[in-house]
């Protein structure tokens, strides 16, 4: 199919994307940046906007940057861009690993790390990433500029918090403690897929017990979930095969409404959630008893 007829324009500026929808109904209007999931949405006119406003020239929001803090990605950054980036590879493993999980290389070519956390699908990487590492969002509109934490920004399958009207420019992601540790994993029917289930976690270990750990998992529910009860049973407590199993079932049964569909059941994903939280907790804790020692 061919998408339904609408108006396009590519400001260069973001006071010109701005301006744009100032003058237009916010309703009315699709903001695309790498097109990945807008362009198959407006092909199948499941998706019948106005205006599109391509942010491809917008030159000021592609951008990856290390700062006091830790880094900060512009919206328009490409996925490709973070999987080359020596700087995200070297503070943020996790980001990187997560970043070639995702889809095929010209998905990566063209998807933009703010495009994915704007499109919230449920499978996607990157939210669930954005959820432990404590990152984020940064939106612009004409009232002004406001500063979203990750914990805040998902709302439910394929939708955030942001209004029609505000435009997201970047996404901080705070330096991890010294001698974290972390891991992602997730099942996919073939390499490149959306993934069926994903897990990730931080955490660190001090005098043999875990501190700050933060657990998320995706493809599980209508958005990526973090596990604030099973990161409160596991706080305090050494990180054990017994204590890393109870906190794994409790994570999984704390899943309220699992997501079925034509790949899997939700008791198979809810079970899968449980297996992945336990795989990435025990290799998250080998990464800090490691970097605890030096090894
Ligand atoms: C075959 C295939 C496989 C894929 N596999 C995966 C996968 O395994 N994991 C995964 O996570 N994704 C996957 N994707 C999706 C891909 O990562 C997309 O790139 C991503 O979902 C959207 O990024 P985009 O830059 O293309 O955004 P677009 O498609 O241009 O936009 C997506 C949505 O975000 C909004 N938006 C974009 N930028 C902004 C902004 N700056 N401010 C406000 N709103 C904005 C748009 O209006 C639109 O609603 C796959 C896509 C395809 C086609």
């Amino acid at each position: 199919m061919k998408p339904a007829p609408f108006e396009y324009v590519a400001p260069s500026t973001i006071s010109g994307v701005l301006e744009i929808l100032g003058q237009n109904d916010p309703d009315e209007v699709k903001l695309m940046a790498g097109g990945q999931s807008l362009m198959p949405l407006l092909n199948m006119r499941l998706s019948r906007p106005a205006l599109v406003i391509d942010l491809g020239k917008v030159a000021d929001l592609d951008f990856i940057r290390e700062t006091d803090e830790g880094v900060v990605i512009g919206a328009m950054t490409s996925k490709r861009a973070v999987e080359d980036s020596e700087l995200i590879l070297r503070e943020h493993p996790l980001l990187w690993e997560s970043t070639v999980a995702i889809g095929h290389p010209p998905i990566r070519n063209r998807g933009t790390v703010g495009g994915s956390m704007a499109q919230a699908d449920p499978a996607s990487e990157y939210p669930a990433v954005a959820l432990v590492l404590g990152a984020e969002l940064v939106a612009v509109s004409a009232r002004g500029e406001r500063t979203i934490p990750a914990d805040d920004f998902f709302v439910t399958f394929l939708t955030t918090c942001l209004e029609p009207d505000e435009v997201l420019t970047e996404i901080r992601i705070p330096r991890l403690a010294p001698r974290s540790g972390w891991a992602f994993q997730e099942v996919a029917r073939r390499h490149g897929d959306f993934a069926i289930v994903g897990a990730t976690a931080t955490l660190r270990l001090e005098a043999g017990v875990v501190v700050d750990p933060r657990i998320a998992v995706f493809g599980v529910a209508d958005r990526a979930l973090r596990f604030s009860a099973a990161e409160s049973l596991l706080t305090g407590q050494a990180a054990s095969d017994e204590m890393i199993d109870e906190v794994a079932s409790q994570a999984a049964a704390a899943v309220e409404d699992p997501l079925e569909d034509a790949h899997a059941s939700a008791d198979y994903r809810r079970h899968l959630a449980g297996v992945l939280v336990g795989r990435v907790l025990r290799e998250a804790a080998v990464r800090a008893a490691e970097a605890s020692t030096g090894a």
